[in-house]
């Protein structure tokens, strides 16, 4: 079916309305009327090519709530009406030991990107949620139990909520824990909400002065401002855990330092250029951690979605139009946004 929707034709051209086409729902596919779609930095490293490998024309977009509209014969879970959420994946092989064990995300043979992934349908690789409708195997599909007036900010819990929520529950954040969240922008600011409803001691670390008492309204018991020195210091060898969403090349020593031993800093920012290598003394004296974490598996997102909607967590968002989404790019890059651009795709 012929569907509008919004993406670049190169890496140096900018987001435009293009027709594209979705398949007829097969047996086991759910297809749902995209209301509105998260604008993950992901979207924005993959358009402009700054992880390589991009295929044009490109339509990101990985945080989709909206409405089914049809479903396949074979399908059991979802019925027409029923509000759903996709995120970073459609498919995976099923068969191998990450797939078995409900990690999707880690699948052997590479999970099914919701953009940019490979796929039988035209024109050969998988186009995201910047779209009015989206076609995806009922496997891939979660349930969205919040509120209908709260959906807006519902879908960046499919990306930005899952990836700081995974990582969290991994390494056993809760009360006790003292954690530091890195970053305050679309995914940190979800991390700092997550380890403060999960009962955690949350340090915000951001380089903006700006969002200081920001961070605080969102949950953090403390706010760090990471240019500042002193400031860093006075927690130095105190933390359990640190999540660092940042989606730039910076150091990581200043981080790892503050660490207690055997604490573990867990990067989830995919920056364009590598972080400069970290000092291994920092690690070996005190055997602290550098670890990674990619999104989460379909059954821990819909736990993470029914966890946020029983505790009433949304993202703080600000909705766009598919006609701005160029200049909500610019404006994250300057980390211009509280917290999360959203597109409203009644006006795809
Ligand atoms: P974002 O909204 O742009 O937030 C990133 C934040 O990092 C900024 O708001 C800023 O916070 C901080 N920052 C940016 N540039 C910085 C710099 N030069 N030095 C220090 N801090 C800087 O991005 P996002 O959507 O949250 O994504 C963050 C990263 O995670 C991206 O690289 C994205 O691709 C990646 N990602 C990974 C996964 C995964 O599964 N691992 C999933 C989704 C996204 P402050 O103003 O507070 O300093
Ligand atoms: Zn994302």
């Amino acid at each position: 079916m012929t569907t509008k929707a919004y993406g670049a034709h190169a890496a140096d051209q900018p987001i435009v309305a293009i027709g594209i086409e979705r398949r007829a729902p097969g047996p086991r596919d759910v297809q749902i009327e995209i209301a509105y779609c998260g604008i993950c930095h992901s979207d924005l490293h993959t358009v402009r090519s700054e992880w390589a490998g991009t295929r044009y024309p490109c339509v990101p977009g990985h945080e989709i709530v909206g409405q089914v509209s049809a479903v396949g014969a074979e399908v059991s879970g979802f019925k027409v009406g029923d509000t759903v959420g996709v995120g970073c994946m459609v498919g995976s092989c099923q068969h191998c030991a990450a797939c078995d064990e409900g990690l999707e995300q880690y699948c052997e043979k590479g999970f099914i990107g919701t953009y940019n992934g490979p796929t039988a349908d035209a024109p050969g690789h998988t186009l995201g949620g910047y779209s009015q409708r989206i076609v995806v195997d009922e496997g891939f599909v979660l349930r969205i139990r919040h509120a209908q007036d709260q959906l807006p900010a519902v879908a960046p819990l499919l990306c930005a909520g899952i990836t700081t929520y995974s990582p969290l529950r991994h390494w056993n954040v809760g009360p006790g824990s003292k954690v530091g969240i890195v970053g305050i922008g679309g995914l940190g600011h979800m991390g700092v909400k997550l380890a403060h409803a999960m009962g955690a001691h949350v340090v915000a670390f951001t380089t903006s002065e700006n969002k200081r008492q920001d961070a605080r309204d969102l949950g953090a018991d403390e706010v760090v401002v990471s240019r500042n020195p002193a400031e860093m210091k006075a927690h130095a060898g105190s933390f359990d855990f640190i999540l660092n969403t940042v989606a730039a090349s910076h150091s990581l020593d200043a981080f790892t330092s503050l660490l207690k031993r055997d604490g573990t800093l867990v990067l989830v920012g995919v920056p364009e250029h590598p972080h400069p290598t970290p000092n291994i003394g920092n690690l070996i004296f005190k055997r602290r951690a550098i670890a990674g974490s990619l999104i989460g598996g379909i059954a821990e997102t819909q736990e993470m979605l029914d966890f946020c909607a029983e505790k009433g967590i949304v993202s703080d968002i600000e909705m766009v139009r598919a006609d701005a989404i160029d200049a909500a790019y610019e404006r994250m890059l300057k980390g211009d946004v509280k917290y999360r651009f959203v597109i409203d795709c009644a006006t795809i």
